[in-house]
């Protein structure tokens, strides 16, 4: 039989699965000869058996029992014993702290006669009876599930009659009196009667904490922090010392460094003549903790020392929970504390520099998502004062954004298309809406969750997005929003959101640009930069050199490669040539479509050949020595083509005077149209079926090589082939190519060498990259269609059909789209990395989908042995330092 209870000098701080993290803590507290009151934790696998069978374990009550037994010994006195009872408390713990989960109840023990015994020991009627009122509150609101209001309105009353706004002016009497109001209140809404048996209490207290497990708000945060579901929580039973036994007593937190910005000092609240929660509850003003020194030295510099310990011990920032009883400091909970990103960069390099931690550690205490927290534009923080504060919603996707409020997409679309900030704001977003928040700088919704489509939809743009902001009125067809305060915003008032708190204000908050993005611009020296910067610096200069991956950019211009550059990248992973068709050049690329014959086409093709020439040459200028991926055109050409149902009002409308370029361009609509343009002629397809296309391409990048060359540059094309199944596909396409990069190296002279390679995006080319290796020098995983072709689902039409539904009933536990799926499209990779490298040892691997910029999937990527990952510019920082943290 396992062993179901540990006393807190058996547990340590490395079996938080078993004990929870608190009662991990505390053991690992006790054996390091801290303060700690004696006590003892019930395990999580009691619990885990508990919650499947309705009852405790066999044997766990004899372990219980035999527990207190010492306990009891320890102290001298029995659990609730009249004349001096011993009290405890039961304390929730989980492996992850959990809000939402049933909190402490605290004086379990205490009843009518107990009570007593406790004033007499205390010698203090007050502060028994104080102790008493508060078992039959917290014992009320968390094990028998009364409404706390009833027990807070009591109070409030108690002390109107008292004429004061103040706990501490209340007297014994008044507390006693409270017990009698309380014991009523719980008759009156249990139907029973306030269990005095002390043993009793605590079984209650014990199993309403592992029922608390299940309750909504903790299933709730579960899923929202991704916890799984099955962990349960321990209970902690720990003998009780009392911060309400006068002004030489009083309650704390600290912290042993500032959470906030990791600066060294002296953090934290205090509260005299307090018990438990009063401190962080706002019930009385609390002292800073600096203010101990002066009210208690000899309990504030034990206190700093004990910090210090904790400090050297965990190696990391701790938080902390004391009690001081008449002098003497306990100590009843620390763990590893929770830190802003620039705290985390920060306390990093600050224990790097102390010796606590090597450079390894550093790099691994901080994470891609933190340096992408900081890397988003914030608004500046001493103009927000004076700034209007309209509502508070949901942080659904960082960074700032100011912007006249428009209420519909085709608004958004519109304004901003004449250069206007704007901010698209709905009771909640639909596909529909997609142009709108593509146009606008940010997203405002008053419906929905983090998981709801504006939600999933901005974070996957990277778009500032603030949801389920519920206070507000948005009347859509009025075009104006109504804030709680009354406030009205009608179309083109100018509001600013933070998606990072979920602010929304009123008017322009000024936004300033991230120092730590001018810094990887290079217009921000790390010398220059602050701490924080130079806490960047250090960690990515480490996290570089340990990368086994290179990070590559996914970049179509000259400008986002330029940026990509400076922003670390080593190259262009994915450089899709279908953006080059558009604007100006649609025009030729309908007369490609609609040619009738070779020469038409041919005359098309060439009028398109030198524009793309010229977009690679300034691509291959930016990238200038390191490798640019080229990916040979991918979209249906329909795409390229007006909107069928438009084009048909309007050549229906206009009868016989249409357009005869109208009529063509409306015949070819028709005939290209497809069911599934996802799976229809899109990719190496299209270079089979239409002629002359993907050779002009290659002739275009062959000669914008060339043209680099003689200008003294070092290009270094790599040309891929998109959405390959069969090697036979690419052998046909790469006979072509070879041909026409031969061809060119002879007219012009100079030989670039050019790869030849695919992308691996079809479960197919997966299945069959043994062959497909045959004719392919590289591989590139494109994650993103290979996601869509493994499930079977499209991303644009399933994200917000069904997604949230399948996130609440975890059949996701995050979408696919955002992090690559291990099981299923990780194994297709997993597949062809192995196949493709028996086949050509040295064939370079890599990824470009989503995913290469997204933590958990670039830790995949190292695992799994892909060469580099690709992402888009502004994630690449965030790529080397997980490549770095990967290879740790
Ligand atoms: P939480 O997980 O919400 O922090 P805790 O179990 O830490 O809950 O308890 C809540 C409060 O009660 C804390 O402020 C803690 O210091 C106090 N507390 C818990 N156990 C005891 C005890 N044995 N003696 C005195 N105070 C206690
Ligand atoms: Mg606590
Ligand atoms: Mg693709």
């Amino acid at each position: 039989m396992p062993k179901f209870v540990y006393d807190f000098t058996e547990g340590n701080k490395d079996l938080k699965d078993l004990l929870g993290g608190k009662g991990a803590n505390l053991a690992e507290m006790t054996n390091l000869g801290l303060p700690v009151p004696p006590g003892f934790t019930i395990t999580t696998e009691g619990c885990r058996y508990y919650l499947e069978h309705g009852s405790l374990p066999e044997g766990l009550q004899d372990e219980v029992d035999a527990h207190l037994s010492a306990l009891e010994g320890a102290m001298g006195k029995r659990l609730g014993q009249s004349d001096d009872p011993l009290l405890v408390s039961v304390r929730s713990g989980a492996k992850f702290s959990m809000p939402g989960m049933m909190e402490t109840v605290l004086n379990i023990g205490l009843n009518d006669e107990s009570v007593h015994g406790l004033a007499a020991q205390a010698g203090d009627e007050r502060f028994a009876w104080d102790s008493y009122r508060r078992l039959i509150q917290m014992f009320g609101k968390t094990v028998l599930d009364i409404d706390g209001d009833l027990f807070e309105d009591a109070i409030e009353e108690a002390k109107e009659r008292r004429g004061t706004k103040d706990d501490g002016d209340l007297d014994a009497d008044d507390f006693k009196a409270l017990v009698d109001r309380f014991k009523g209140i719980v008759r009156e809404r249990t139907g029973r009667d306030f269990p005095t048996d002390p043993r009793e209490q605590m079984d209650l207290a014990t199993k309403a904490v592992f029922d608390s497990w299940n309750a909504d708000r903790a299933i709730l945060y579960r899923r929202q922090e991704r916890i799984p579901v099955d962990l349960g929580t321990a209970v902690n039973v720990c003998a009780m010392v009392f911060g309400n036994l006068g002004m030489d007593s009083g309650t704390g937190v600290a912290f042993t460094r500032d959470p906030a910005s990791g600066q060294q000092g002296i953090y934290g609240d205090y509260l005299q003549n307090a018990q438990g929660e009063d401190v962080v509850a706002g019930i009385r003003n609390t002292v800073p903790l600096t203010e101990l020194e002066r009210i208690d030295k000899a309990s504030y510099d034990r206190l700093l020392q004990i910090m210090e310990t904790l400090e050297n011990h965990y190696l990391d920032m701790c938080d902390i929970e004391f009690t001081i009883e008449r002098g003497k400091l306990w100590m009843l909970q620390t763990r590893v504390g929770k830190r802003t990103a620039a705290a985390a960069f920060r306390i990093a390099c600050q224990l790097l520099d102390q010796g606590l931690i090597d450079a390894d550690e550093a790099v691994d205490r901080v994470t891609g998502d933190q340096l992408a927290q900081l890397m988003f534009p914030r608004f500046d923080g001493s103009k927000l004062e004076g700034s209007k504060r309209l509502t508070k919603g949901m942080n659904a996707s960082p960074g700032a954004a100011v912007g006249k409020a428009v209420f519909t997409s085709e608004r958004a679309v519109e304004l901003a298309a004449q250069g206007e900030d704007v901010i698209l704001v709905r009771r909640e977003t639909n596909p529909d809406d997609l142009s709108g928040m593509v146009a606008a700088r940010g997203v405002l919704t008053s419906r929905g969750g983090k998981t709801s489509h504006a939600a999933v939809v901005a974070r996957g743009m990277g778009k500032t997005c603030v949801c389920g902001a519920e206070e507000l009125d948005v009347d859509v067809k009025a075009r104006r929003f109504t804030a709680a305060g009354g406030e009205v915003v009608s179309e083109g008032d100018v509001i600013s959101i933070d998606g990072s708190s979920g602010e929304v204000f009123l008017g322009e908050v000024p936004v300033e640009d991230s120092p730590v993005v001018r810094y990887f611009e290079g217009g921000l020296s790390a010398s220059d930069g602050g701490e924080l910067v130079q806490a960047v610096h250090r960690i990515m200069t480490h996290a570089d050199g340990r990368a086994r991956m290179a990070v590559r950019a996914n970049a179509d211009n000259t400008e986002d490669a330029a940026r990509a550059r400076r922003f670390g990248a080593r190259g262009i992973g994915l450089c899709r040539t279908e953006h080059m068709f558009l604007g100006d050049r649609r025009r030729l690329v309908e007369e490609l479509i609609l040619a009738e014959d070779g020469a038409e086409r041919q005359a098309a093709l060439d009028a398109l050949e030198p524009l793309q020439k010229r977009d690679f040459e300034g691509i291959f200028e930016a990238m200038d020595g390191l490798p640019v991926t080229i990916r040979l055109i991918d979209p249906p050409l329909h795409e390229f083509l007006p909107d069928i149902t438009e084009l048909s009002v309007r050549v229906a409308l206009a009868g016989d005077d249409a357009e005869p370029q109208d009529r063509r361009l409306l015949e070819a609509v028709r005939r290209l149209h497809e069911q599934n343009p996802m799976l229809g002629l899109r990719g190496v397809r299209l270079g089979l079926a239409i002629p002359g296309l993907f050779s002009m391409q290659v002739r275009a990048i062959a000669e914008a090589a060339a043209a680099r060359r003689s200008a003294g540059g070092d290009p270094r094309p790599e040309i891929m082939i998109p959405l390959v199944g069969a090697v036979q596909e690419l052998e046909a396409v790469r006979e072509e190519a070879a041909g026409i990069l031969a061809e060119v190296a002879e007219a012009t002279g100079v030989d670039v060498p050019a790869l030849i390679g695919t992308m691996i995006e079809l479960p197919r080319a997966a299945l069959t990259a043994g062959q497909i290796a045959e004719a392919a020098e590289f591989f590139s995983f494109g994650t993103n269609d290979l996601t869509q072709t493994t499930w079977g689902f499209s991303r644009d039409d399933v994200e917000a059909a069904f997604f949230s539904r399948y996130l609440e009933l975890g059949i996701f536990g995050v979408s696919p789209f955002e992090t690559l799926d291990r099981e299923g499209v990780g194994r297709l990779v997993s597949i062809a990395v192995e196949e493709g490298r028996k086949t050509r040892p040295g064939i370079k691997l890599g990824i470009c989908g989503e995913h290469g910029g997204d933590p958990e999937s670039v830790h995949f990527c190292h695992e799994v042995g892909l060469d580099y990952v690709s992402c888009s510019p502004f994630r690449v920082p965030v790529a080397r330092l997980e490549a770095g943290r990967a290879a740790i």
